[in-house]
């Protein structure tokens, strides 16, 4: 490969963002280039899961495509549904009241540590399939939040390596039924892990380089903003988070933890604003990319 050649793909290989395409359970690995091309990268051997992210995740996809870039098939995404970014993890840790303002709205007190609960990782589905209202749910709130993937074994990592453990970045929204969260005896847990609670996607970028100041995260409910903010309004910054969950449990490559969601849930609204069958979600997170999701009934997918 000549000089110039080499440059031009080590620049794509710096801003690629990964993806997943394909039908439900049938998802093929991709990268997106900084030009926008499409490529299914199954040929390297591996999905977005534990062993991918083991091999050294974008490090491996890296030199692998300065090998094989110019044989991997272009997609047209046009054509295919969007998976979600990973395949499905050992769990999902979720971090509730992260920002002050999504803390006071919802009438409690930032805390003084993180305060993490868990999702099922069953919840999980591509960033632009239907949200699934569960049957009988009248109280199903949005919250966009910025997820990371862990990019290798992690037990008591300090704050200062935590960064270096992430994988990779995308965005979660952390569905929430109000009423089965708070009400229904128990944990966050019940509230938080139906069906399609758990969208993840579009991308997958890289934690390095990555502008956790000023990147703004925002949602929209039928074309009206809800949620606004920028990712420096975290309580506690990822880092930070990172480092606290591994005292608490072993971190495996793939696994998923979402940080928390600004303020403007529907929750926070007088009288609560819940999302009904019909409603189109949109969110992004600068940087990452943004998505959008239509609201249905589960009996209409039965
Ligand atoms: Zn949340």
């Amino acid at each position: 490969m000549g000089g110039l050649d080499l440059r031009a793909s080590l620049t794509t290989i710096l801003f690629m963002r990964l993806l997943r395409f394909g039908k439900k359970g049938q998802e093929r690995p991709g990268v997106i280039t900084e030009q926008g091309r499409v490529l299914d990268v199954s040929a390297c051997g591996y999905d977005y899961g534990e062993e991918f992210f083991c091999q050294g995740g974008f490090s491996f996809l890296e030199d692998w495509l300065l090998r094989h870039e110019s044989q991997c098939p272009v997609v047209n995404l046009n054509e295919h549904r969007l998976g979600p970014v990973v395949t499905r993890p050992s769990k999902v840790i979720a971090v509730g009241l992260n920002y002050r303002a999504h803390a006071s709205e919802t009438g409690a007190k930032v805390p003084t540590a993180p305060k993490i609960f868990m999702k099922a990782t069953t919840a999980i589905c591509g960033s632009g399939d239907d949200l699934l209202l569960p049957e009988g749910s009248e109280h199903t709130d949005y919250e966009v939040e910025l997820a990371c993937v862990i990019g290798r074994v992690c037990r008591s990592i300090s704050q200062e390596d935590a960064l270096s453990a992430v994988a990779g970045l995308t965005i979660c929204n952390d569905y929430s039924e109000r009423d089965w969260q708070k009400n229904w005896c128990g944990q966050f847990v019940k509230g938080k892990s139906a069906d399609t609670f758990c969208p993840l996607g579009p991308y997958l970028v890289r934690a390095t380089g990555f502008d956790f100041d000023s990147s703004r995260i925002w949602l929209k409910v039928n074309g009206e903003l809800r949620q606004e903010s920028t990712l420096s309004q975290m309580v506690f910054p990822l880092d930070r988070l990172v480092a606290e969950i591994s005292r608490h449990m072993t971190l495996l490559p793939g696994d998923v933890i979402s940080t928390g969601t600004p303020s403007g849930v529907g929750l926070g609204f007088e009288p609560p604003r819940f999302l009904r069958q019909g409603d189109w979600v949109e969110y992004g997170i600068d940087g990452i990319g943004e998505t959008r999701q239509q609201v249905t009934c589960q009996k209409s997918h039965d």
